[in-house]
C-alpha cells in the first residue's frame, strides 16, 4: 500500500471503530482531513454536531474561525492537515472520557506515525494534554516547545475564542507572533531553545 492508501484504510477503519462505545451515538466518525505531505497537522478535541454530519473536521462555527486564522498566516485547509483526539462525536459535545481517549489514541498516534509532520499544533487543552498531560493551556498557549523531533504549538481551542474575549484576541495574537513557523515548518527546529520551569524546552 502507498501512503495515501494506508491513510485512507484507516479512515475506513476508523469509520467501523467499535473500540467505545461513541460510535453508537454518530452519524459519521470525523478520522481528519487535508495535505498528505504536510508538515504541519492541527489536533482539536473532538468532532461537533455538523462535522458528526458530513464526517469532515472544524466544519462548523469554530472551523470558519480555524480558516481565518489559517489565512492570516499565509496558509489554508489544503496545506495542512486537520484531525482530533476522539474520532466519534460525543453526546451532546460533553469532554471525552479517559476510556475514549485512550481508545482513540490508537488512531491518531497511527496518523502521526504515517504523516510525521514537523508541526503540531495543538487546539486546546484535550489535545494539548494528550502530548503533554500536565501542562495548562492558559500558561502555554502559543508558546512552541520541543517534543521529540516535533515542534509542538499549543493554542486555544477556536471554540473557546466565542465564548471569551480574552481568549479571542490571544488566539488571534498566538497565530501571529508564530508566523514564521507556519510559513517554514522546517526551520522551527533551529530556533533558540530553554527551559520552562518543569523541565519543558521551549523554543523562541
Ligand atoms: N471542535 C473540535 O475540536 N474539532 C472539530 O472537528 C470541530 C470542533
Amino acid at each position: 500500500m502507498n501512503f495515501s492508501q494506508e491513510l485512507r484504510s484507516l479512515a475506513e477503519q476508523i469509520e467501523v471503530c467499535k473500540r467505545c462505545d461513541l460510535y453508537k451515538s454518530t452519524t459519521h466518525s470525523v478520522p481528519g482531513e487535508g495535505n498528505l505531505k504536510a508538515k504541519i497537522v492541527f489536533v482539536g478535541e473532538a468532532p461537533g454536531f455538523h462535522e458528526d454530519k458530513q464526517g469532515k473536521p472544524f466544519v462548523g462555527n469554530a472551523g470558519k474561525l480555524l480558516n481565518s486564522l489559517l489565512a492570516k498566516v499565509g496558509l489554508d485547509r489544503e496545506d495542512v492537515f486537520i484531525t482530533n483526539v476522539i474520532k466519534h462525536r460525543p453526546p451532546e459535545n460533553r469532554d471525552p472520557l479517559p476510556n475514549e481517549i485512550i481508545a482513540c489514541k490508537h488512531w491518531l498516534d497511527k496518523q502521526l506515525a504515517f504523516l510525521s509532520p514537523k508541526v503540531i499544533v495543538t487546539l486546546g487543552r484535550w489535545s494539548l494534554n494528550y502530548f503533554l498531560p500536565v501542562k495548562k493551556i492558559s500558561q502555554v498557549h502559543g508558546v512552541p516547545l520541543r517534543i521529540n523531533n516535533n515542534i509542538l504549538l499549543p493554542m486555544y481551542h477556536p471554540a473557546a475564542a466565542f465564548r471569551k474575549g480574552q481568549v479571542a484576541r490571544a488566539l488571534e495574537e498566538d497565530f501571529g507572533k508564530n508566523k514564521r513557523i507556519f510559513q517554514d515548518p522546517d526551520s522551527a527546529l533551529n530556533l533558540g531553545e530553554d527551559q520552562d520551569e518543569g523541565g519543558q524546552q521551549r523554543l523562541f
